[in-house]
């Protein structure tokens, strides 16, 4: 049976040029800063988002930590949506290793943060209070339907930061999926930030790692943090061969996931029982509930996966399914009738 994965978009597979071009890679110890594919791949990527320069992190996690770590010192605080992922799945790692102290405001629906709301929660200066030091965005934001963050917004939130000499960090995980999908430059949505880490082993099938992108003072520290956390890989331009691939061949193709999602919320909002307003879904994420009479998540959870589709539950009665390059159009209308029979 083929299974249709919609668990995540970390479960593409390398494609074929990519394992060629891992094969073949020219590789060195990068923590001698001697692998020259690494350093073809941070180059490239500090140019997508017009920093100055970028460093190869074995995970999204590790670069938003190291991010965090060289912003902030111990006691420093971070402004951040109660939605975000630094938040809520990163094992409270700011926290826990840099003794960050997370200041939590709602995200809107939209997956900003109000900027009302931001300003006033800025800490004056006060013997009590922790210096508030970085706010925190997420661009596409995962938990709000993968919702892209606007150009406009950025620039907002950027002249708020200035005013107050904050730095900005995005959580850009699925940065290039906010690009494609408002069909702007990824630089036009990070030229206000400080710093900003995006992945490749998401919908862009690299298998491991991701990028951190910021100045060169910024650069040098964060790299100092790598190290500290343990993140110092030696001959990595194997890993960095797939990623100069995701980001030269694959950054397009994102559009495919984004006409998919959007068929597979049309398909699944008309069905009995399930709640979906597929006007919210602008990129590859999707989130769903089930109200039905006569079929319960559960139930409805493990029918799909006896007919080899899997969804994540993230919540009781609320669905998760992420669509990627590996999910066709096809096999969305497979998902669309097998949910249709289960509903009926
Ligand atoms: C996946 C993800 C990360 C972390 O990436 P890992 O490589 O899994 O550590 C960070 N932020 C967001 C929004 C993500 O979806």
């Amino acid at each position: 049976m083929n299974t249709i994965d919609l668990r995540s978009d970390t479960l593409t597979q390398p494609t074929k040029t990519m394992r060629k071009a891992m094969a073949e890679a020219e590789v060195g110890d990068d923590v001698f800063s001697e692998d020259p594919t690494v350093n073809r791949l941070e180059k490239i990527a500090a140019s997508r988002m017009g920093k100055e320069a970028a460093v190869f992190v074995p995970s999204g996690t590790m670069g938003n930590l190291i991010s965090m770590l060289s912003h902030c010192s111990r006691g420093d605080e971070v402004i951040l949506g109660d939605q975000s992922h630094i938040f809520l799945n990163e094992v409270g790692g700011i926290s826990a290793l840099g003794g960050i102290h997370p200041h939590i405001i709602s995200n809107e629906s939209d997956g900003t943060l109000n900027l009302e709301t931001v300003e006033k929660k800025i800490r004056a200066s006060d013997l009590h209070y922790p210096p508030t030091r970085v706010i925190a965005l997420e661009n596409t934001h995962n938990y709000c339907m993968g919702s892209p963050i606007k150009p406009e917004y950025m620039q907002q939130i950027g002249n708020l930061a200035k005013r107050y000499n904050l730095k900005i960090h995005i959580d850009g995980a699925r940065i290039f999926n906010a690009s494609v999908a408002m069909r702007v430059d990824v630089k036009d949505l990070v030229r206000e930030v400080d710093s900003v880490m995006f992945c490749l082993s998401k919908g862009l099938s690299a298998p491991v790692g991701s990028l951190v992108c910021g100045n060169k003072k910024f650069i040098d520290e964060a790299r100092k943090w790598r190290k500290m956390v343990g993140g110092g890989m030696r001959q990595s331009g194997h890993l960095a061969a797939a990623g100069i691939i995701a980001l030269g061949e694959l950054v397009n193709e994102l559009k495919k996931d984004h006409s998919n999602a959007q068929a597979l919320a049309q398909g699944l909002s008309m069905l009995r029982g399930i709640v979906l307003k597929p006007a919210l879904i602008k990129t590859n994420i999707i989130f769903f509930s089930l109200e039905h009479p006569a079929l319960s998540p559960e139930e409805y959870l493990k029918k799909l996966e006896l007919q080899g589709i899997k969804m994540l539950m993230i919540e009781p009665g609320v669905f998760r399914a992420v669509l990627h390059r590996e999910i066709s159009e096809f096999q969305v209308e497979q998902v669309i009738r097998t949910s249709e029979e289960l509903t009926k």
